[in-house]
């Protein structure tokens, strides 16, 4: 098997976190995931598997043996008949949706990037946005997963552990394959453009019941917001992607390019920052599209930023946004980054941000040479009012006292974490953190 020995560096995409692992290893298989567990086990060493490292927290982080499982990467069964498809946890999103579409398969609901591993999606509830939808996990229908023993333990449906498999932290153990729930292949009509804050909250309801897909960016300190609305097409409408230099203006130079140098100024001339959102969201314009739905829900994101984003019941959005609104009016800190409002479904998956509760979700972001700590602090103060639930690969500084009172599963996930991994081989500072 591929390996590099020790003093490398790991670091997440968002910078925010750096580890010097003992050992990374690209296993190929199963069978060599196995091998390097024991091998671990034996010598003393923590264990973790990192997919494209998108997560803002340290919940990957390891400085014993770091697994990356870029090779793991195949398709390796499919029933047509029943639309699942079983897939190695380390193949991306990006890779994965174009070869489903050739099935004629895709996945029901996606985030909006497609770098993140399988594994690593489901792993701290990758979600996007949808009413009616759920997170990435809740297609999940079968994990395989090397425990800290080195046995390789097969979940589905039916196993008393399903409930906790499909959203694990990572704490459970390596996985390996995963059953993907898919559906046929849609078409999105996509509607972006602007609209003001207080018209879409008076229309929220009728705006999350009426679109497949919708959300929406607030830019701070305005009134002022981009909504997009995604909604499925009838069979046989035909794609009308975006046009190649409308994608590269709105899409590459707007969204990033410009939005880059923007924000280099602004970390300088943080006074700046209210003229400048307004300004920019002045510049939106509405467009409209068709296309495969992969295409639609992702975009690119060049600009490296930290993200908090926490779930709360949907019926505490006017107060959350409008103490958000009181933060920034009061000038405690200028935000160039919009917030993004997003909204799932109550799943059953114990660990999802998503269980049991129909949610919103808002997320903030600190451009990642800004210090984000006051911004991100008080907004968490805002979201556990409300009874927020932190998404597990977004920072924040909550503790497994907060997480026992907003989980009803909490002490049944633990309890099995306990019987699998007593010895707290695929632990870190963050599990120990969240999970006591
Ligand atoms: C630009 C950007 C956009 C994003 N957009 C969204 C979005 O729209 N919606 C959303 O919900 N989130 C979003 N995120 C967050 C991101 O989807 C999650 O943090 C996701 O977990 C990242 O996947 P990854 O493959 O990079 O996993 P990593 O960050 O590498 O790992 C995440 C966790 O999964 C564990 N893990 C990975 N592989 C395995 C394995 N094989 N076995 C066991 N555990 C494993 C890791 O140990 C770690 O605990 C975004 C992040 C970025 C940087």
């Amino acid at each position: 098997m591929a390996e590099t020995r020790s003093t490398q560096t790991w670091q997440n995409w968002g910078r925010s976190v750096e580890t010097h692992p003992v050992r990374i290893a690209h296993p190929a298989s199963t069978a060599e995931v196995v091998t390097i567990v024991r091998e671990a086990v034996a010598a003393g060493h923590p264990v973790k598997a990192v997919g494209a490292s998108h997560s803002f927290t340290a919940i990957g982080a390891t400085d014993g043996v770091l697994l990356r499982l870029d090779r793991m990467n195949a398709i390796v069964g499919t029933d047509v008949a029943t639309r699942r498809v079983r897939v190695q946890a380390g193949i991306s999103l990006h890779d994965l949706n174009p070869r489903l579409k050739a099935m004629g398969l895709a996945l029901p609901n996606l985030g909006d990037v497609d770098p993140q591993s399988v594994a690593g999606a489901i792993s701290t509830g990758t979600h996007g946005t949808g009413g009616r939808l759920f997170g990435i996990s809740r297609a999940v229908v079968g994990v395989q997963i090397v425990t800290a023993t080195g046995d390789v333990l097969e979940i589905n449906e039916q196993h008393e552990w399903f409930g906790a498999s499909r959203v694990t932290l990572g704490a459970l153990g390596i996985v390996t394959e995963v059953t993907l729930q898919c559906v046929p292949a849609f078409l999105l009509h996509a509607r972006e453009e602007p609209m003001a804050l207080p018209e879409v909250m008076g229309r929220i309801d009728e705006l999350v019941a009426d679109n497949d897909h919708f959300e929406f960016y607030w830019f701070p300190h305005t009134e002022r917001t981009s909504i997009k609305r995604n909604n499925r097409v009838p069979e046989g409408t035909e794609r009308r992607p975006i046009g190649r230099f409308r994608h590269w203006l709105d899409d590459e130079f707007l969204s990033n390019t410009a939005f880059e140098g923007i924000n280099r100024v602004v970390a300088k001339r943080r006074s700046w920052i209210p003229r400048v959102n307004a300004i920019a969201a002045s510049t939106l314009s509405a467009r409209e599209y068709v296309d495969d739905s992969f295409n639609v829900f992702v975009s690119p994101r060049t600009v490296r930023f930290r993200e908090s984003e926490f779930a709360m019941p949907r019926e505490a959005l006017p107060h959350v946004l409008g103490e958000l609104a009181a933060w920034f009016g009061a000038g405690h800190e200028n935000v160039s980054f919009p917030i993004e409002v997003r909204f799932t479904a109550a799943d059953d998956v114990w660990m999802s941000t998503g269980h049991e509760r129909d949610n919103c979700y808002v997320a903030v972001h600190q451009y990642w040479r800004s210090d984000y700590t006051d911004y991100f602090a008080a907004a968490q103060d805002i979201f556990t009012a409300h009874e927020g639930r932190p998404h597990w690969g977004k920072i924040h500084t909550l503790d497994a006292s907060y997480f026992a009172q907003r989980y009803a599963r909490f002490g049944d996930f633990v309890a099995i974490r306990d019987e699998l991994d007593p010895g707290r081989t695929f632990s870190n500072a963050y599990l120990d953190r969240v999970l006591g």
